[in-house]
């Protein structure tokens, strides 16, 4: 098999209830599109029986199926950047393994992408998900939108398309923690959005907690913003502003009044004021930490994945050496098979 014209990638994390629903949809879903393609299926590390039922998958369909099996769970991002390395169509799209968005869309997809845009979001039309996460998603993608350049209208929604050019530049990246959607974003010369529709997670749960949603965000935020350090400087500067015109104000008062201060302690209550000003200390150190952390974690370069193995044929892998970026400058970790 040669290149493939679409390369559909598809991060994996404990999804035996519904991986079969999605094969025998996704599958039959490309074939009627009549383009050539493959499916990469990262497996994050499941600990469920998610890498038995892709390697059967794999056995089953080898011409158009390749599974890279990672050795832990390292996120969503770092299989979809592991996919992207792996990967040789000229165009490339991502879905979750859930169903929730319809495989037989990808055709409008690959239409945008033919058209000549190298990246295209979509807007999850009716959206499935609790309205918890509809509200909160609503007031994320609002902050972030007026601190970043990052114009995305629906952050959450991973189902979008790239074009080869996007693909290689992500690929030349070397993040810990990153969003990848925002990234192709920045490298993008043509992006475009259009709707799709979303359906209820077909099987299982979600697999991001409320405390892994949040860390998400702080990536995208850190990753894409300086705004919030700005934030902290701007609130610092302020305060302290604040404070000076406050002494002053106590030193002409106590003039005026010659030594009968109590004045101005009628309304300034201390204990309120040092509780509030201690909180926002410790908010503007945690932003501070939020960088900081992100800052270690790169620079100590360990490898941001680490791949056990990859189940594709011999022609699959030749096609990948010569096309692929796997094999320039990899950032990851192949476990050498026992
Ligand atoms: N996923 C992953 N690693 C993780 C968490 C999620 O590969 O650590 C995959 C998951 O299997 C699914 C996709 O990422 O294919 C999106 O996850 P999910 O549907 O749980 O997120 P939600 O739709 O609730 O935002
Ligand atoms: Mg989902």
């Amino acid at each position: 098999m040669n290149r493939p014209e679409v390369s559909i990638v598809i991060p994996v994390f404990n999804e035996e209830a519904g991986l079969d629903q999605l094969f025998q949809r996704l599958y039959p879903a490309l074939d009627a599109l009549s383009i050539t393609y493959e499916i990469v299926f990262v497996n994050d590390g499941s600990r469920d029986r998610s890498a038995d039922i892709l390697e059967a998958q794999f056995r089953r369909r080898p011409d158009v199926t390749r599974v890279v099996l990672f050795a832990a769970n390292f996120g969503q991002h770092m299989a979809i950047m592991a996919a992207f390395e792996h990967c040789r169509g000229d165009l490339v799209i991502t879905l979750d393994a859930d169903l929730q968005n319809p495989p037989e869309e990808i055709g409008r997809v690959v239409e945008k992408l033919r058209e000549g845009y190298d990246y295209v979001g979509t807007i999850r039309r009716n959206r499935q998900d609790s309205v918890f996460r509809r509200y909160a998603s609503r007031a994320i993608n609002s902050i972030r939108e007026k601190t970043t350049r990052i114009r995305i209208t629906d952050q959450g929604c991973m189902f979008r398309g790239y074009a080869r050019n996007v693909v290689e530049m992500v690929n030349v990246c070397r993040e810990v923690s990153t969003f990848v959607p925002a990234l192709a974003y920045t490298f993008a010369k043509r992006p475009v959005e259009i709707e799709v529709g979303h359906e209820e997670r077909a099987a299982g749960e979600s697999k991001y907690s409320l405390y892994s949603l949040i860390r998400l965000n702080f990536d995208l935020m850190t990753g894409f913003s300086l705004v919030p350090l700005q934030l902290v400087s701007l609130i610092g500067m302020l305060v302290s502003m604040f404070s000076i015109a406050v002494y002053v104000f106590v030193i002409f008062q106590r003039l005026a009044s010659r030594g009968l201060s109590d004045g101005i302690y009628v309304v300034w209550d201390r204990d309120i004021l040092e509780f509030f000003l201690t909180g926002l200390m410790l908010f503007s150190l945690g932003i501070i930490g939020e960088y900081v952390g992100r800052i270690y974690q790169q620079v100590r370069h360990r490898p941001r994945y680490v791949v056990q193995t990859i189940l594709e044929t011999e022609e699959q892998k030749q096609d990948l050496s010569r096309h692929g970026a796997a094999a320039a400058g990899a950032s990851h970790f192949v476990r050498p098979s026992s």
